[in-house]
């Protein structure tokens, strides 16, 4: 599996933030979690079985409510001739409006971005999402190397899974010779060890990391020079030096080592890419400083220049906090879009009853749509084959995107006309 896009995990944060904030009562959520593999009529099954079940619940409200979400559930499921390659999620409960009596049933389809290997079904007061979660974390593989002059030890971290590869010794003497020894001898000798030593340490780095298929980097660890030493010296192998992502210094050389490195990974792997957005938005202000035409930025220029299909990588503030809202005016079907901001949201409805339709003059202009911007972009960069890079603020860079820029720019393919 390749890296996977921002776009992707920006996505899946956002639907995890949104089933977590349903709450229902008692039992009146359904989570159901099927893994790839597992027959579609095998589950259709169990949920008539649930749905007879639920018939026994002596309350009228909460027997309704249940079976109301097993029925949709049902539906939704009738829609798969087999469960994706991997997997499908379903949620499906009562999620109340305001007091008691008030509940609608919301039902959320999802194909993981990663497989799921449990089934599971499960009624609660909330949305069973942790699996979801799981999948946020890191799930490329980087390799971990520490070492000192004495030893060295290969590990593999995929995910949060560390895994021990291997453990060389050096057989490299101390600095301190043995009675009788001339110094220069010695040295010498410990050198040219040394070196035998480092090329060990290479050729077995080549047979453990070379060929992991993911792998998106390497941190090496280790107390004292060495490791500089190594990692300077040419030893390595010129793919797996392109990946070193970090050098850093740990206590021990041993598995104590591999702990140390573990500990620090995330940010390790956190600020890669940092430095990756970094470079992104560099790129945009460098074309755009020089004024090659080839960088736009503002809502309404980049959609134009998406829809031309003229964007070659389009970046979107992750913080980028506006809304298209569509709205509708019953009685002469007059239609417009507007944007606002998030906190402008909740108050929208409430302030189109004090407007009037500008066409035909009538009360009671409707929300038909509501979309953030970031959504919005990113399905017509995909339906155009834009690459998409959702940018955190937490970079410099970053923070200029959002807001010297209003969160939205692009790089083009060809020259602006
Ligand atoms: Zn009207």
């Amino acid at each position: 599996m390749g890296k996977r896009s921002s776009l992707a995990l920006y996505r899946l944060k956002k639907a995890i933030e949104e089933l977590e904030s349903k709450q229902g009562h008692g039992t009146q959520l359904v989570s159901l979690l099927i893994p790839p593999g597992k027959q579609v009529s095998d589950v259709l099954n169990v949920l008539k079985q649930e749905y007879s079940t639920a018939a026994n619940i002596k309350s009228k409200s909460t027997r309704k409510n249940v079976q109301d979400s097993i029925m949709k559930a049902i539906q939704r499921l009738k829609l798969f001739n087999e469960v994706p390659p991997t997997g499908l999620i379903i949620y499906s409960g009562a999620i109340p409006r305001a007091g008691p009596g008030t509940e609608e049933i919301e039902t959320y389809v999802i194909i993981p971005p990663e497989p799921i290997n449990t089934y599971l079904y499960r009624c609660d007061d909330r949305f069973y999402v942790e699996p979801l979660k799981e999948m946020l974390r890191e799930q490329n593989s980087y390799g971990i190397l520490v070492m000192d002059n004495s030893e060295a030890v290969y590990a593999l971290l995929r995910g949060r899974r560390l895994e021990i590869l291997k453990k060389i010794t050096s057989g490299v003497p101390g600095k301190t010779r043995a009675g009788g020894q001339s110094a220069r001898r010695f040295e010498r000798l410990r050198e040219a060890e040394l070196n035998e030593y480092y090329k060990r340490v290479a050729s077995h780095a080549e047979k453990l990391f070379l060929d992991v298929p993911d792998l998106r980097g390497i941190i090496v660890g280790g107390p004292g020079p060495t490791k500089y030493e190594f990692v300077d010296g040419g030893y390595l192998h010129y793919m797996l030096k392109d990946k070193i992502l970090a050098v850093v210094d740990t206590s021990y050389a041993d598995e104590q080592g591999v702990r140390e490195v573990f500990e620090k990974a995330p940010e390790v792997i956190q600020s890669v890419r940092y430095v990756e957005e970094r470079n992104l938005v560099q790129r945009f202000l460098s074309e755009l400083g020089r004024n090659t035409g080839y960088a736009i930025y503002g809502e309404q220029e980049v959609r134009d220049a998406l829809l031309r299909g003229a964007v070659k990588t389009l970046l979107l503030s992750e913080d980028l906090d506006l809304y298209r809202v569509s709205v509708k005016c019953p009685s002469c079907g007059y239609v417009k879009s507007r944007v606002v901001r998030q906190k402008e949201l909740l108050g929208i409805s409430q302030k189109l009853e004090e407007e009037v339709c500008p066409k035909c003059g009538g009360q009671g202009l409707q929300v038909t749509d509501t979309k953030s911007l970031i959504d919005e972009f990113a399905e017509l960069a995909e339906a155009s084959g834009a690459e998409v890079e959702i940018i955190s603020a937490e970079t410099e860079e970053g923070a200029m995107l959002k807001n010297a820029f209003g969160g939205i720019a692009a790089i083009l393919r060809y020259k602006q006309p």
